[in-house]
C-alpha cells in the first residue's frame, strides 16, 4: 500500500505531526493540488491508531451555524468523490442521518438548523413521526409509555457512514503515491523556534529541519501546540463505542438523539454500533467503561427493544479535543510556520478532506482560505466565536 518507513531525512518543506485522517489528508492535497511532495508525516505508533481508527464513521453536514454548515459541507462534498480519486473503495453509504426530538424545544431548534441549513444549500428537514417510521421501520417510534417520546427528527438525506480503516489507507497511499513519506512510531518529542519561527522538531529518532510544522494529532493537539510554546483551549476527553455481535440488516439510517445521549447505526458486517457523549473528565487513558456500556445499553432498548437479547461484542475509547465553542481551530499560530489542525471534539472524521485540502492551500499560498477563515485561533482573544454546542457533542 505504500513504501516501507525509511531513514528521516534532515529536512523537509513541511513536517506533519500525525498520522490520522488530517494528517494524511493535509500530505495528499499538498503532492496533489501543489506539487509539494517533501513532506514527512511523522507518527507515534502505527498510521490510523489515532481517533481514526477509532471513530463511529459518520458523515453530516447539517451543522447549525452558517460557517459550519458551509465548512462540513465542503468536506462531504469532497468525500462524494474521495473514492474516485484515490482509487480506493471507501465503502460511502449515504442512506440519511435522523436527529431526534423529544421536545417542543427540540423541535424547535431542528427547525431553525433546518433552516439554516436550506440556505447554505444543504439537504435537510423537520420531519413528523410517520416518516420516521418509513425511514426506520423498525425502530420504537410511538411507545406511549416512552420517556423520551419522538416528536419529529431532523433529516438529513446525504448523511451516512463510511469505512474509516479505507479512509485512512486509501489517504496514505495516496499520500505516499504523492512523494510524502510516512514515517510510523517517531514521536515529536520537541519543536524547535527561532525569533518566533518554527526551525525543526525534536523525535525519538533524531532532529529534522523545517520551516513549516502542521499540527494534527488531534487529542494530543494541546500537548504538541505547547512544544511550539502555543497554548490551545483544549480539554481532552475520551469517548467510547461499542457493537454488538451481527445482525440480520434492519436499519440503514443513521439514528442519534442527544436528549438521551445515544446514537445508533448497523454497519455493513451486520454489527449494531452505538455511541454516546464524552466522558466528563479530562484524560488520555484510552479506557473504556462499565457504566458506558450500561447507559448506552439502556436507551439503545428504548429504541430498539428487539435488541434484548444482542450481546455486546466489543467496545472502545479514543481520545478527543474539545474547544470551548465545539468548532474547530485551525490554521495559523502566533509562532511563523506552525500550524494546528484541532478542536475537534467527536466530530473531526468527517472534516478530513477539506482540512486537507484547506491546510495545503495555506501551506503552499500563504493565505487563509475563506472557508477556515472563522475557526481561526484568535477567536477567543477577539469574542467571535462560532458555537455549534447544539449541533455537535452527541451528534458527531
Ligand atoms: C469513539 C469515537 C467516535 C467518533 N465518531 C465520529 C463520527 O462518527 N464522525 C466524525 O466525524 N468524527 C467522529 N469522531 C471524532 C474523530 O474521530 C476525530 O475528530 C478525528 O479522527 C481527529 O482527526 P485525526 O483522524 O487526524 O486524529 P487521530 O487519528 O487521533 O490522529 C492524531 C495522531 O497523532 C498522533 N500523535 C499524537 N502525538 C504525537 C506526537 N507527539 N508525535 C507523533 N504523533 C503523535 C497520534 O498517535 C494519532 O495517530 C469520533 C471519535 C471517537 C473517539
Amino acid at each position: 500500500m505504500w513504501r516501507r518507513r525509511g531513514e528521516l531525512k534532515d529536512s523537509y518543506d513541511v513536517v506533519i505531526v500525525g498520522g490520522g485522517s488530517h494528517g494524511l489528508a493535509a500530505a495528499y492535497y499538498l503532492a496533489k493540488e501543489h506539487g509539494i511532495g517533501n513532506v514527512a508525516v511523522l507518527e507515534k505508533s502505527y498510521i490510523g491508531s489515532g481517533a481514526a481508527g477509532r471513530n463511529t464513521t459518520i458523515l453530516r453536514a447539517n451543522y447549525k451555524t452558517p460557517e459550519g454548515a458551509r465548512f462540513y459541507d465542503a468536506s462531504l462534498k469532497l468525500y462524494e468523490g474521495l473514492g474516485a480519486d484515490l482509487n480506493f473503495n471507501l465503502l460511502f453509504s449515504q442512506n440519511g442521518h435522523l436527529t431526534l426530538a423529544h421536545s417542543d424545544r427540540a423541535m424547535f431548534v431542528m427547525a431553525n438548523r433546518a433552516e439554516v441549513n436550506r440556505i447554505n444549500g444543504i439537504d435537510s428537514r423537520l420531519i413528523q413521526p410517520d416518516e420516521i417510521k418509513r425511514l426506520a421501520p423498525a425502530m420504537q417510534v410511538d411507545d406511549p409509555h416512552a420517556v423520551y417520546p419522538i416528536q419529529g427528527a431532523l433529516y438529513h438525506p446525504p448523511g451516512g457512514v463510511i469505512r474509516h480503516d479505507a479512509v485512512v489507507w486509501g489517504l496514505a497511499r495516496g499520500a505516499d503515491r504523492g512523494g510524502a513519506e510516512l514515517h510510523p512510531y517517531t514521536e515529536v518529542t520537541g519543536i524547535e523556534r527561532r525569533n518566533g519561527s518554527v526551525e525543526g522538531v525534536r523525535t525519538n529518532r533524531g532532529t529534522i529541519k523545517t520551516k513549516t510544522v502542521l499540527n494534527c494529532t488531534a487529542g494530543w493537539s494541546s500537548i504538541v501546540s505547547e512544544m511550539a510554546g502555543v497554548e490551545l483551549p483544549i480539554t481532552t476527553h475520551i469517548l467510547q463505542a461499542c457493537v454488538t455481535e451481527p445482525l440480520k440488516p434492519f436499519l440503514d439510517v443513521v439514528i442519534v438523539s442527544s436528549q438521551m445521549h445515544v446514537y445508533i447505526s448497523q454497519t455493513d458486517r451486520g454489527e449494531v454500533l452505538m455511541g454516546a457523549e464524552i466522558e466528563p473528565w479530562t484524560t488520555y487513558r484510552m479506557q473504556g467503561t462499565l457504566n458506558f456500556l450500561q447507559e448506552v445499553s439502556r436507551h439503545a432498548l428504548e429504541l430498539f427493544p428487539q435488541l434484548e437479547r444482542a450481546r455486546i461484542l466489543r467496545s472502545w475509547a479514543g481520545l478527543c479535543d474539545l474547544s470551548p465553542d465545539y468548532s474547530p481551530i485551525l490554521g495559523r499560530t502566533e509562532v511563523e510556520g506552525f500550524h494546528v489542525s484541532s478542536g475537534w471534539g467527536t466530530y473531526g472524521f468527517k472534516a478530513a478532506p477539506i482540512v486537507g485540502k484547506t491546510l495545503a492551500e495555506l501551506v503552499a499560498t500563504g493565505r487563509t482560505p475563506d472557508l477556515i477563515e472563522p475557526f481561526a485561533l484568535e477567536r477567543f482573544y477577539e469574542d467571535r466565536l462560532v458555537s455549534e454546542l447544539a449541533a455537535a457533542a452527541v451528534s458527531h
